[in-house]
């Protein structure tokens, strides 16, 4: 089934959590960009893939996030990007019987070479067979229009786009600039605190499916320097559960979540496997 008749069959959709702060836990509060990991460590990359589709993530996107800034900081090649995105690529389809996205994240400064940095991103998927892509973090209107020409020059019938904002007071009118008719869903992503989603959605109106993907909150560093979130899981599975009931069909996890806060919104939602 594709994604799309799924979405209107069986939502809400539970998705996968985060990459980057939990390889950051997981390598001892070391800081480089997580999509280093697929390279450093792929079993290990490999294993939270797993974890996350045990946890009952039905889909699951590559540990690509943090490519489009650095690409473009550091001045990346198109094969540096390409070499990164098949890498990455290939770790995700070792999982089976989960839908696999592209995950492409802001480039948050430099938007003259963000439109080139995204369509080589999307180049480089559409390669992998990775149609579903799915941009998050999206700071500014100019951002999205950037991501906008790469995704008209490059999109096919098969493509498909779910894109969110950075779960901020600016995000809808950051939407409001993306023609509905290329979106399979929209929504919010990160932000301070999951309370912001709900005065997000009060407003929000859509014709696509909505997707959120709250953080646990602004960590602050413990004293043995690692990051601790202040929502428990508990806390955040009750706000997604709200979110569910003000209308988000696709709902996952941002900074600071992990398998087990994915696994406990799969038990308080009783979906079926997968
Ligand atoms: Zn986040």
């Amino acid at each position: 089934m594709n994604l799309k008749d799924y979405l209107a069959a069986s939502p809400p959709i539970l998705m996968d959590g985060a990459f980057g702060s939990l390889l950051h836990l997981k390598k001892g509060g070391e800081v480089r960009p997580s999509f280093e990991w697929n390279t450093l460590d792929p079993e290990l990359v490999s294993t939270m893939h797993a974890q996350y589709k045990k946890a009952g993530a039905q889909i699951m996107q590559s540990n690509t996030f943090a490519l489009s800034s650095w690409a473009i900081n550091h001045n990346w090649t198109t094969q540096q990007i390409s070499k990164e995105i098949h890498l990455a690529a290939n770790i995700l389809k070792k999982i089976k019987g989960v839908f696999f996205a592209g995950n492409i994240g802001p480039c948050n400064t430099n938007l003259q070479k963000a439109s080139d940095i995204y369509a080589q991103q999307l180049e480089s998927f559409y390669e992998e067979e990775l149609f579903l892509i799915i941009v998050e973090t999206m700071q500014t209107q100019k951002e999205v229009e950037a991501f906008l020409k790469a995704y008209e020059k490059l999109k096919t019938d098969s493509s498909q786009l779910i894109m969110m904002a950075n779960a901020r007071t600016t995000a809808i009118q950051i939407l409001s600039i993306i023609p509905e008719s290329w979106i399979l869903s929209l929504g919010f992503n990160c932000g301070n605190h999951p309370q912001i989603f709900l005065n997000l959605l009060e407003q929000f109106k859509s014709t696509k499916p909505i997707i959120v993907k709250p953080s646990r909150g602004i960590p602050q560093k413990n004293e043995k320097g690692e990051l601790v979130y202040p929502i428990s899981d508990k806390e955040w599975v009750l706000y997604v559960e709200k979110l569910i009931k003000f209308g988000a069909k696709l709902v996952g996890g941002c900074c600071g979540t992990t398998p087990e806060t994915i696994k406990k919104l799969k038990d308080a939602l009783t979906l079926p496997s997968p």
